[in-house]
Parts: structure tokens; C-alpha cells; sequence
């Protein structure tokens, strides 16, 4: 849109007199206003209660796409789509009791916006989580899957693998792999029928729990090797255990922008560029290095 200031002269008004002049300045602010407000609908919003959430920002500002920080239910108003970060999805859940975002969120979900929840936040989307803490906390919900909240054990056990991702690859160019960064992270132990399964992670069948345990075994990673999910899609949510946002490899974020215009299709729901142009598919392509943020 680049500069887009509208003065009544440009709207088809003739000003007779000096007088109109307030007027004319007056009704032109009212309009740039409106308009700032409708390009402010087609940001992608990012839950910043805690976490990685200016990582993501960046991602998406890589992409020259302008990322929000939501931390207040009506903010969701006027974001097009939202990603929930990684961080610590206990203290994330207080911190958005405590702001009250839980019935918006679930809301936002709802109404078929495009929403991406990586680790912590895909513990969020999804309808059921063990191996929490005692007292469980909240989910938002949505995500037909069970997921276990740690289930690659502890901090100290966090790795990065390569993982092979042929639908991402497909829709987005690039390497058959992605090199997933996985911090405490968590694993889909099960997913229902409507969810698209878009990367799995192989662990030896003895690290593999039910999902009515709460337990996590650490023991020996000897035995053949059986399958976890790291990455869904069940139509207008996303989600991920590991942390693209943490890569120089932005196809998980063209990937979940792609999902936004999709939604948008025929209507007005786009998204708003950081230098205010429209995101095209060629416009940039994947960047593949490594290592990580940095
Ligand atoms: N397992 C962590 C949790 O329960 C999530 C870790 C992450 O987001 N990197 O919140």
C-alpha cells in the first residue's frame, strides 16, 4: 500500500474556503484511522506471554511479514492468525488464566483462524496433554491429539535431529529435511483421524509410553525403534514439538502464512507485509543454513 494518507481533496471534496480546512483535517485523520485499523486485522499475532515469541517475530519479519505481540484478549480483534510459542507451557497457562485469554483463545480457534502452537504451544492447542504437573493445567484445545508435555525427558536431554518433512519440502522448495531444535520438548502420542501427520521422529520402543501414563522412562535407547509425531496439521492449526523459529530455515513460517491466505481466499483476510507489499510465493525463497538463532 506504501503511503496511504487520504485527504478529503483525494475522497472527491471540494473545500470552498479556508474555513474547511480543520474540517478537511479532521476527516482525514478519521480515515487514516480506519484504515490503520483495517491493516492492523491482517498481522499475525504472537502470544507473548513468555517464551520464544520475538523469535518468532523475527521469523516472520524475515519474511517481511509484521509479527504482534498479543497479551490481552481483544487484541486477538485484529490479528488474522496467531502463533503460541515455546517457553513453559505451566507458566504460560497462568500467566493467560491470569489475562483472562483462555475463552478468547479458544475462541480464536474456533472461528477457523489459522493457529500455530511450536513445544509449548503445541501443548496448548492440543485436546489432551499428560506428564504434566500435578494439578494439570489449562489447554486451549482444538488439536485432535494426545500429547506428552516432556516427553524427550529434561532440559539437559534437549537435542537437534534432522527430521524428514516431504510435505513442507513439497509445498515450500528446499531440502527433504528439516533440522528440528528440540528443547524439553514434547511428542504427539496420538493423533485422531482428521490430523495430517507432517514429520514423525523415530525413538526406540522402550522410551514409548501410553499416553495414560503420566510416567517418562529414561532407559537405555536399545530396543528397535518405534515412531512419535513431531509435526500436524488438522486444518486450520499447526503444530510442531521442535522450534523452527530457532533456524535460519523459514518454511515452517511460509508454510503457516500459506495456511493464513488460504483462509483468506475470497475474503479480505491477508497479510499485512512489513514494508506494506503483498507476500508472494516467489518473493522469498527458503534460506537453509545453520546454524540457529544466534
Ligand atoms: N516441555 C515444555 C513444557 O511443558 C515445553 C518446552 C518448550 O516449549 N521448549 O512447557
Amino acid at each position: 500500500m506504501g503511503d496511504w494518507k487520504v485527504t478529503l481533496r483525494e475522497v472527491g471534496f471540494v473545500l470552498r474556503s479556508e474555513e474547511m480546512r480543520p474540517v478537511e483535517k479532521k476527516m482525514g485523520e478519521m480515515i487514516e484511522k480506519w484504515a490503520s485499523e483495517c491493516f492492523t486485522n491482517m498481522a499475525v499475532g504472537v502470544l507473548a506471554l513468555q517464551g520464544s515469541f520475538n523469535e518468532h517475530i523475527a521469523a516472520l519479519k524475515r519474511l517481511g511479514v509484521k509479527g504482534v505481540e498479543i497479551r490481552k484478549p481483544e487484541q486477538l480483534d485484529n490479528i488474522s492468525a496467531l502463533i503460541i510459542p515455546g517457553g513453559e507451557s505451566t507458566t504460560m497457562a497462568k500467566l493467560a488464566e491470569y489475562h483472562n485469554l483462555f475463552p478468547a483463545l479458544r475462541d480464536f480457534v474456533k472461528m477457523g483462524r489459522p493457529v500455530w502452537g511450536t513445544c509449548a504451544g503445541l501443548i496448548f492447542l492440543a485436546d489432551k496433554a499428560v506428564g504434566q504437573k500435578v494439578g494439570g493445567q489449562e489447554l486451549v484445545g482444538g488439536l485432535d491429539c494426545t500429547v506428552h508435555r516432556n516427553f524427550f525427558g529434561s532440559q539437559i536431554q534437549s537435542f537437534e535431529a534432522e527430521l524428514a518433512v516431504p510435505e513442507l519440502a513439497d509445498k515450500e522448495g528446499g531440502p527433504a529435511n528439516f533440522r528440528g531444535i528440540f528443547i524439553r520438548a514434547p511428542a504427539i502420542l496420538e493423533a485422531g483421524p482428521g490430523v495430517k501427520v507432517l514429520a514423525d521422529y523415530p525413538v526406540p520402543s522402550n522410551k514409548y509410553v501410553d499416553s495414560s501414563s503420566a510416567v517418562e522412562s529414561q532407559e537405555e535407547k536399545t530396543e528397535p525403534e518405534g515412531k512419535v509425531i513431531v509435526a500436524v496439521k488438522q486444518g486450520n492449526l499447526l503444530g510442531t514439538a521442535f522450534h523452527p523459529e530457532l533456524t535460519a530455515d523459514t518454511r515452517w513460517h511460509s508454510y503457516f502464512l500459506k495456511m493464513v491466505d488460504e483462509v483468506g481466499e475470497g475474503t479480505s483476510n491477508s497479510i499485512s507485509t512489513v514494508d506494506g507489499e503483498a507476500l508472494s510465493d516467489n518473493q522469498n525463497p527458503p534460506r537453509i543454513d545453520l546454524p540457529i538463532f544466534q
